[in-house]
């Protein structure tokens, strides 16, 4: 798998519920070896960002699948943990935002509002279920993919409270967007 075959917007599969995987099997597993790759040669291309996850829609795969890099900090640490079926049983500790992207929504970029902790309950690579809590950036990273799972995409909610996004520029940092001139009406990232 090669970043090409990460799907952007407006592709309305982004948009779609994806289905729960009833029995976890090999071939869930070489799926989940299908996004490693994806993110990772996708990653491999850019020199500012990295692959913090991915979920299966990303790659066009209907299945509530998602992979969360072992180190956010360290891009030589090029390990992903993958959780199938995940939910939030439990979200504490309020909210808080920070920006975010996503390697389906080209060059925007934008500040989300997420639960500070969560309480996380999914199925490992052999089907065993695993329960844990995150907090803070691990936290926001499993609501953005577990968003996907849902068919919800980060610029979702930024249209619905602030309207501020951003973009990346050639060195790597964020500049403002103007909502009106070139988000509002934009067909790329909205369906029409
Ligand atoms: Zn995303």
């Amino acid at each position: 798998m090669k970043k090409e075959d990460i799907i952007t917007l407006p592709n309305e599969h982004l948009r779609t519920k994806s289905a729960k995987v009833h029995i976890v099997t090999d071939n869930t597993r070489t799926l989940i070896d299908d996004m490693t790759a994806a993110a990772l040669d996708w990653e491999d291309s850019r020199p500012h960002e990295i692959s913090a996850a991915l979920a299966a829609v990303q790659i066009d795969r209907m299945e509530r699948v998602i992979i969360v890099r072992s180190d956010f900090d360290d891009k030589n640490t090029r390990d992903f943990t993958a959780l199938i079926n995940p939910e939030i049983v439990k979200f504490e500790g309020g909210t808080s935002k920070d920006y975010e992207g996503c390697l389906s929504v080209s060059k925007i970029y934008g500040k989300v509002p997420r639960y500070n902790k969560i309480r996380v309950k999914a199925l490992d690579t052999e089907g065993n279920e695993v329960r844990f809590k995150a907090e803070g950036f691990l936290a926001r990273v499993i609501q953005h993919e577990i968003d996907h799972t849902n068919g919800i995409v980060f610029i979702d909610h930024i249209r619905d409270e602030t309207k501020a996004f951003y973009t990346l520029d050639d060195k790597g940092e964020l500049q403002p967007l103007d909502y009106e001139n070139d988000i509002k009406d934009n067909a790329v990232i909205w369906e029409q």
